[in-house]
């Protein structure tokens, strides 16, 4: 099934921009006991709305099969990096928004639980929201009730039902995931108390096109989002952008408070600026797209001889950071377990198990010990530098093969 109207404004005017060729579900690892299945593949095509400039995939796919046919594996705090962010985040979004003593903090796919314990432990009360059926009960071990389901109307219902409107409620690195981003925005609004705000965080799409990266792409993400279209999405849910800015976090995140419309919201200056940056650095416009294409498929000709070469001398290449951005690039280049000889990853919700399609097994970073001559390829670039120290602790003569920049 396909999409044929923008999902923000419904506007029929849209045009194909990228196209990454065929992608299994980029944050679903195999488990052992399912490597002979077929995994479900489906083509990977971006459109663009000329009326909004909403970014969105084509391709329409079940969110049952994206988060709970198989155990979903992202945990949000499989890092340091990412822990420290969550921390920080409870602590400054607390403050950004005024938050009353005990208010009550709706965290939309609450995944593990770790954001949510952050606010707990400032003495708020926080209910999660998320599909997994084995992220929610992650969650409950950190003391995070967790409805699960894919956060609409109904769940909205329940939480007010069971808990009363909103003070805050935060989706973060979620709202890209719905496939009905107009709808989840008005449950939200719906959801809010009278002054509650709504913060969201999510890839910011003008940085990966500033940095020819297109590995937020996945089919997971089904909406990719600018200041532009983030605009038109709340202001057609009756809501309004207070504040929004970058931050560091999955290689440039953007992170937007909003809330319900009343007369005495002011105009955000932020937003005015942010907005005439992407125009003016033709975000909205297919010709950008045309060239980017071009521009990733010769560097990817040159990166797939370099890798060849590697492989033909007999050395071994080691994959590092299992995550759904990783996937894409190995997909993308047609990188499996032929090639890749294994993927690296801390987390033990994916050692063991294997890369979607790709087959490329998952091991921990000590597997570098077990070589002299060894290539790595970084795929999580957003935080190379942390890992190459790291990796080189392990073992000094790691050579490493860089992704196409
Ligand atoms: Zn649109």
């Amino acid at each position: 099934m396909m999409r044929n109207s923008c999902l923000i404004c419904n506007s029929k005017d849209i045009e194909e921009i990228i196209d990454l060729g065929s992608h299994p579900f980029a944050d679903t690892f195999i488990p052992k006991s399912r490597y002979g299945e077929a995994d479900k593949i489906y083509p990977l095509i971006c459109d663009l709305c000329s009326d909004c400039g909403n970014i969105q995939l084509r391709c329409i796919t079940d969110p049952e099969d994206r988060y709970s046919s198989h155990d979903y594996s992202y945990t949000s705090s499989n890092s340091k990096f990412a822990r420290d962010h969550w921390e920080n985040y409870a602590e400054e979004v607390a403050k950004k928004v005024n938050l009353k003593e005990g208010g009550f903090i709706v965290d939309i796919g609450s995944n593990d639980g770790y954001l949510g314990e952050q606010f707990l432990k400032k003495g708020y009360c926080v209910v999660g929201v998320d599909p997994s059926e084995y992220m929610a009960n992650l969650a409950k071990e950190r003391k995070i009730e967790t409805f699960t389901g894919i956060f609409d109307e109904k769940i909205k219902d329940e939480i007010i039902e069971k808990c009363g409107n909103a003070d805050l409620v935060v989706a973060n690195n979620v709202f890209n995931h719905s496939n009905d981003p107009l709808n989840f925005a008005k449950s939200v609004s719906q959801l809010l108390s009278k002054d509650g705000k709504f913060v969201f965080e999510l890839p910011y799409w003008y940085i990966g096109l500033e940095n020819k990266k297109f590995d937020q792409i996945y089919h997971e993400h089904v909406t990719y989002f600018t200041v532009k279209s983030s605009k038109s999405l709340l202001e057609n849910a009756g809501m309004k952008i207070i504040s929004s800015e970058i931050v560091d976090y999955h290689g440039g995140s953007l992170r937007i408070i909003a809330q319900n419309k009343n007369e005495v919201v002011e105009d955000c200056l932020e937003e005015k600026v942010m907005i005439e940056k992407e125009e003016l650095n033709k975000t909205f416009e297919p010709e950008t797209y045309h060239k980017f294409m071009k521009e990733i498929l010769e560097k990817r000709n040159i990166f797939l001889e370099e890798i060849y070469k590697t492989k033909n001398k007999g050395f071994p290449i080691i994959g590092v950071g299992a995550a759904a951005k990783g996937n894409t690039f190995l997909n993308f280049y047609s990188l499996d377990n032929k090639v890749i000889d294994y993927v690296t990853d801390a987390s033990e919700h994916k050692k063991g198990k294997y890369t979607p399609a790709t087959r490329i097994p998952i091991v921990g970073d000590d597997i570098f010990s077990r070589y002299n001559d060894v290539y790595a390829l970084i795929l999580s670039w957003n935080i190379s530098h942390i890992l190459k120290e790291k990796l080189h602790e392990i073992n000094p003569n790691i050579k490493f093969i860089s992704l196409p920049s």
